[in-house]
């Protein structure tokens, strides 16, 4: 079948219309009609090559929404009509010990992402939610609770699973001081989940224009990381850190504000980061640490939880023809706090 998309064509060049072909129906297969579609700073990450050259031409996209259009004979869990969501993967062996744990984004054999992936099982590049439909297999489909605004829940199948999935493993509870650093998609999610999780949340951003949105988005205290006073005042103070800067950056000022065994999670920079120093770390036993997005269980219960307690991205809807734009803007820190693409968009041109 032939699927109007938008692609990237090589390091330099704006996203363009493109046409795909989408597989076939296997008979696990879910054909899905998409709504809405996220716009993740990994998108531009891998459209711009910043990871390596990926297999151009890139379709990004792994914040998807819609509604189930055709289900293959062997699926059981879904549909026709249900509403639902693909985040960042598509397909994992399912035999390895974290698949077993339902852990598939730690995949000894490499997980087939939503798009730019070689899809070992049913062939060619994997491509993303900048597209009017696509086809997952049954395992990788989430259900998206019907309560919710299905524009503004997009953004929960990465940003949301990304914080959600750190905030949890390291048990965050009632009372534990948490920073969040970096306010753009992932940050304000991480906001409204550490404070839905009971925690005394801290803003800790480089834009002072964004303290007053901080706080409408939950958090109690907005710390602006370029003042070394404010900085020092936070001194050796907080329970938890999730840091979602997107691009390498001096660790050990954040580092810092950690109590005696505390961590620092790293979602952002996946590239060598700056020398941390390693007496922040010995002196006070601190740890610093990472996390890739969510396993499909946990995805699953993020989302759940969202449903009951209406808990969604706030978002800017754009038509598929200002992506570019869109990028630009993201790449200047200016979004508030999540583009979605409205795939209607893409249908009608
Ligand atoms: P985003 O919307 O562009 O937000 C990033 C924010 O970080 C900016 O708004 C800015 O916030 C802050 N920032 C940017 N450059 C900075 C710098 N040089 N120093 C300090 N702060 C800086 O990006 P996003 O979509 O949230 O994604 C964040 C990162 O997470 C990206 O690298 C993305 O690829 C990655 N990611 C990782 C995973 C995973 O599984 N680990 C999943 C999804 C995305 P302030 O203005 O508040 O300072
Ligand atoms: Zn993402």
């Amino acid at each position: 079948m032939s699927t109007k998309t938008y692609a990237a064509f090589n390091e330099v060049d704006a996203l363009a219309p493109h046409t795909i072909k989408r597989r076939q129906l296997s008979p696990k297969d879910i054909f899905i009609d998409i709504e809405y579609c996220g716009v993740c700073h990994s998108d531009i990450h891998t459209a711009k090559g910043d990871w390596g050259k990926p297999n151009y031409p890139v379709v990004p996209g792994h914040e998807i929404i819609g509604r189930i259009k055709e289900v293959g004979s062997e699926v059981t869990n879904f549909k026709v009509g249900d509403l639902v969501g693909v985040g960042c993967m598509v397909e994992s062996c399912q035999d390895c010990h974290p698949c077993e744990e339902g852990l598939e984004q730690y995949c000894e054999n490499g997980f087939t992402g939503t798009y730019n992936s070689k899809n070992s099982k049913h062939g060619g590049v994997t491509y993303g939610g900048y597209s009017e439909n696509i086809v997952v297999e049954e395992k990788f489909v989430l259900r998206v609770p019907e309560n919710i605004d299905v524009k503004a829940a997009a953004p929960l199948l990465c940003a949301g699973i990304t914080t959600w999935s750190p905030l949890r493993h390291w048990n965050v509870k009632p009372g534990d001081k948490v920073g969040v650093i970096g306010l753009g998609g992932l940050g304000h999610m991480g906001v409204k989940f550490a404070k839905a999780m009971g925690a005394h949340v801290v803003m800790i951003t480089t834009s002072e224009s964004k303290g007053a949105d901080a706080k409408k988005l939950g958090a109690d205290e907005v710390l602006i990381s370029k003042d070394n006073a404010q900085m020092e005042a936070h001194k050796n103070s907080f329970d938890f850190l999730l840091n979602t800067i997107p691009v390498k950056h001096d660790a050990n000022p954040y580092l810092n504000l950690l109590k005696l065994d505390k961590t620092m999670c790293i979602v952002g920079a996946i590239e060598p980061i700056e020398a941390v120093n390693g007496g922040l770390l010995v002196m006070k036993r601190k740890n610093l640490a990472g996390s890739l997005i969510g396993g499909i269980k946990e995805t699953q219960e993020m989302l759940d939880f969202c449903g009951e307690h209406n808990i969604v991205s706030d978002v800017e809807v754009i038509d598929i023809q200002t992506i570019n734009t869109a990028y630009e803007r993201m790449m200047k820190s200016d979004v508030k706090y999540r583009f979605v693409i409205d795939i209607k968009s893409l249908k009608e041109a």
